[in-house]
């Protein structure tokens, strides 16, 4: 089975919509009670499966990308309450229906799903399970009003949440990487739920500095954005002026001033632009020969590519060669993509540019690495300044870090003190207190993957209680 197949079960007085249940991932059904009618013949095993995995459902602008995110999770829901049709984030229906917790009740007893690659399904339902009771916490605690007292309340009023961005799409960047880019009309979205939902967007460096002089105000939150990339100015830029924010931004400098992509990230975008395609390789690397570029081909190609790189060691101009004739390959323009700025860092005079509009510029390392050895990491931090410096930053200024990747160890922390590094952030999802070391703040990772209703629990306060995991990839 290929996985993803749609199906429907329905509890009690349960009523699916073929129409639906054979155009798309999704089903109606109502009811609330015990008994349980399965209509399409699967085990008993996959119904289990079915019951504990049924995603979110967000609003019809962004059901093209809740679709695919449905796909890589093998869930989906939409339930329907009474006329009204409700996405498990509180979207449909009538105010008093959303919030009636007697709503939640019937809810909880209305469940769709997709189904399932047999041989996926134990590891699926166990993320599944947990999914499954965070967005039911959630929609609960948005629907009796709970989420606001605690976003009102003083335990948030001391608290910040730092937001951190990577990418904001040139051109197609987010159906490539969804954890990596998201497009621009999304990046507005989750600011017009900051503005709507009356957040205090302060400039990072302020918002720190506030947060441990115990002075934040309620409802405190901050924008980052890692790696410096050329989408920053062009995407990021114009909606942060749009609202009035400030952010910073954590620049590896490396690629800065270079007219080359970020090679390794600009290969994987590449096979990807091929994908589905069969294409000869053997005059790019040696050894690389034909491939399918299906996704198993795709991550084949890359490991050859970082093998020959390890091996050869080619320089920049060498590895521009081996991206043109790739770009080539797959039919892709390799001169108009670097033109476009796809997936290169910021040149110096972008950069110089950025405090007009509010943005504070900071350190990411020259080379996007944490050496384990005190020499080589100071270099990393030493070098980043010193571009960023030649750049026109002001190197007086430059004294917030973020972590490459998250990667941080407690022995970083006097290395960073002795480079004058103030504070540091990582990947790790949370608010933070005035108990957080300053120098491993934690920060909220946001992606196309993180639904509204997720991304409002992280913006009241509530998701700190629920169980979450660590992002180590950026
Ligand atoms: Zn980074």
């Amino acid at each position: 089975m290929s996985g993803y197949e749609s199906k429907c079960i329905t509890i009690n007085r349960g009523r699916q919509d073929p129409a639906q249940v054979a155009a798309g991932r999704r089903a109606r059904v109502t009811g609330g009670g015990s008994a349980v009618r399965y209509c399409c013949g699967r085990s008993a095993r996959t119904i289990i499966a079915a019951v504990f995995s049924y995603g979110t459902w967000d609003s019809a602008e962004e059901r093209g990308s809740g679709e695919k995110r449905r796909q890589r999770a093998g869930t989906g829901a939409l339930v329907q309450v009474g006329r009204q049709t409700h996405g498990m984030d509180g979207s449909g229906g009538t105010p008093s229906e959303r919030a009636g917790p007697a709503n939640i009740c019937r809810i909880v007893c209305s469940v769709s799903f997709i189904g399932f690659q047999k041989e996926d399904i134990l590891a699926t339902t166990m993320s599944s399970v947990v999914k499954t009771a965070k967005a039911m916490i959630l929609w609960s605690a948005k629907a009796t009003r709970l989420s606001r007292v605690v976003r009102d309340s003083r335990w948030r009023s001391r608290r910040l949440l730092i937001l951190a961005y990577h990418g904001i799409s040139l051109d197609d960047e987010h159906e490539w990487d969804s954890a990596l880019y998201m497009a621009q009309d999304f990046f507005r979205r989750r600011m017009r739920s900051l503005r709507d939902g009356g957040y205090s967007v302060l400039p990072y460096e302020e918002a720190v500095e506030r947060l441990y002089a115990g002075d934040l105000p309620p409802r405190a939150v901050a924008l980052t954005f890692d790696d410096g990339m050329r989408d920053f100015r062009v995407r990021a830029c114009p909606v942060l002026a749009e609202f009035g924010y400030p952010a910073t931004v954590y620049v590896t400098t490396y690629f800065s001033g270079q007219r080359y992509p970020v090679f390794n990230i600009f290969f994987s975008y590449l096979l990807w632009k091929g994908r589905g395609k069969t294409v000869d390789l053997s005059d790019i690397v040696p050894r690389l020969g034909r491939h399918a570029l299906d996704a198993g081909g795709r991550a084949a190609v890359l490991r050859l590519i970082r093998d020959y790189r390890e091996s050869a060691k080619p320089d920049n101009a060498e590895l521009a060669q081996i991206a043109r004739r790739l770009a080539n390959a797959v039919g892709e323009d390799y001169d108009r993509l670097c033109d476009r700025g796809i997936l290169h860092v910021m040149s110096p005079q972008e950069l110089a540019e950025l405090p007009r509009f509010g943005i504070s510029v900071q350190l990411h390392t020259h080379r996007h690495r944490t050496p384990a050895e005190r020499a080589p990491f100071l270099r990393e931090i030493q070098d980043n300044r010193r571009h960023l410096a030649s750049a026109g930053i002001s190197p007086e200024h430059l004294n917030h870090f973020c972590y490459p990747s998250g990667v941080h160890r407690s022995e970083l922390f006097g290395w960073l003190r002795s480079e004058n590094i103030r504070t540091a952030t990582t990947c790790i999802a949370g608010l933070a207190s005035r108990r957080s070391p300053s120098l491993a703040l934690p920060r909220l990772i946001d992606t196309c993957n993180i639904t509204p209703l997720e991304f409002e629990g992280w913006l009241t306060g509530v998701n700190q209680f629920l169980p979450r995991r660590r992002h180590d990839r950026f």
